[in-house]
């Protein structure tokens, strides 16, 4: 397949423009002078919009917003015409509390997955698309560790335990990941490139995200873990860092697969720590670490099935992030900076509160 021209005057379209990890990826794009084209489920909702055209108007770069939803097909044409360059970032992301895991999550993704690449096939200048997949179509639980010969988690495994009533947002990035790498395969005009983000914290640009990282900052600030820290792992990527990797892994010549985006990995009680160290001792954080048994006890309390608990509390949490850093250039910041940045976000716009603050 020839090489797609890089950096070639026509627009770019990204997907969920005003998503958290998309905005700054709009803005890295505004930024370097390019025609952007990201579509919103509603271009006049200007709650979720606003800040995109606040940073359109201070950049080199011009900015068109399109409506399009994944559940309607045909709805990605418009803004994708005359694009050679597709970042798919779009999908719905609900950890927590899901109501019905097919119609709310696994349906949008996949169809979704499905919706934009029939539409990438419709439109003859699309040269290439950058899937936003994530690490958990990488692992289901981090018990999953123990099922593979390696110690660490890297670009060749693949998430074989979530489905529709265990962790189904994993499910439901897994099923579209596979699904595009299908539809790819079945074409040769376009080529798949994926990055695969831990999870992202960092300072949002956008005012209404309630995606996964800012409720799990809460919960430093919010006393859910005053009673102790569960043994639990995250793997922290910046959402500056995902952003430059989304920028890379469209423009780097012969870039291809998958690419894990995670920094470090740092426990519920080093994070607490790293609060600690910055923000002082008024916080209702753990101090010290409670025993599986209470963890496990507590999981439902705190909204986290049994069978979630279990297989991920006390087990190591490892990634290789060796081939983002090689394949595409990248050098991400150190966790710490993510999570004391994005916790100052919070505290200043009153997300977060505690007794004495
Ligand atoms: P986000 O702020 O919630 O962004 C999700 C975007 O998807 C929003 O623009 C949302 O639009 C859009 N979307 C959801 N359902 C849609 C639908 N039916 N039709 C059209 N658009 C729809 O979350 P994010 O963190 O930026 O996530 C962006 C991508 O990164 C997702 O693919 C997610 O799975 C992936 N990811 C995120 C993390 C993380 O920790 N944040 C980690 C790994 C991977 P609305 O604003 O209208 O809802």
């Amino acid at each position: 397949m020839p090489d797609r021209v890089l950096g070639a005057p026509g627009p770019v379209l990204v997907t969920g423009g005003n998503g958290y990890v998309a905005s700054w990826l709009v803005k890295r794009l505004l930024d370097d002078g390019f025609r952007v084209h990201a579509t919103v489920r509603d271009p006049l909702d200007e709650t979720k919009t606003a800040h995109l055209e606040a940073i359109a108007q201070g950049s080199p770069g011009t900015l068109s917003l399109f409506r399009a939803d994944l559940l309607d097909r045909g709805s990605f044409d418009q803004a994708m015409s005359g694009c050679d360059l597709v970042f798919h970032t779009a999908s719905p992301l609900i950890v927590r509390g899901v109501d019905d895991p097919v119609r709310d999550l696994i349906e949008p993704a996949t169809e979704g997955t499905r919706t934009v690449l029939e539409a990438a096939n419709r439109t003859p200048s699309v040269r290439r698309v950058v899937l936003t997949s994530s690490i958990v179509a990488v692992y289901g639980d981090a018990a999953d560790l123990r099922d593979i010969p390696e110690d660490r988690f890297d670009e060749r495994h693949w998430n074989t335990t979530s489905s529709e009533s265990h962790q189904p947002y994993s499910c439901s990035k897994t099923l579209s990941e596979r699904l595009a790498w299908k539809l790819a395969a079945d074409q040769d005009r376009w080529d798949l490139v994926v990055v695969n983000p831990g999870l992202v914290l960092g300072p949002s640009l956008s005012p209404h995200t309630k995606a996964e990282g800012v409720l799990v900052m809460r919960d430093f600030g919010s006393g859910y873990y005053r009673f102790g820290a569960p043994e639990l792992e995250f793997a922290i990527v910046d959402v500056r860092d995902v952003a430059d990797a989304h920028l890379r892994a469209g423009l780097t010549p012969g870039a291809s697969g998958r690419h894990i985006l995670v920094s470090e990995t740092l426990s519920v009680i080093e994070i607490a720590g790293v609060l600690r160290r910055h923000f002082g001792d008024a916080l209702p954080l753990p101090r010290n670490t409670v025993s599986r048994s209470v963890a496990l006890m507590l999981a439902p309390r705190r909204g986290i099935p049994l069978a979630v608990a279990r297989r991920n509390l006390g087990f190591p949490l490892r990634f290789d992030n060796s081939r983002a850093q090689a394949a595409l250039g990248l050098t991400f910041r150190p966790a710490a900076v993510s999570v004391v940045e994005h916790f100052q976000q919070l505290l200043e716009d009153g997300e977060v509160r505690w007794a004495g603050h």
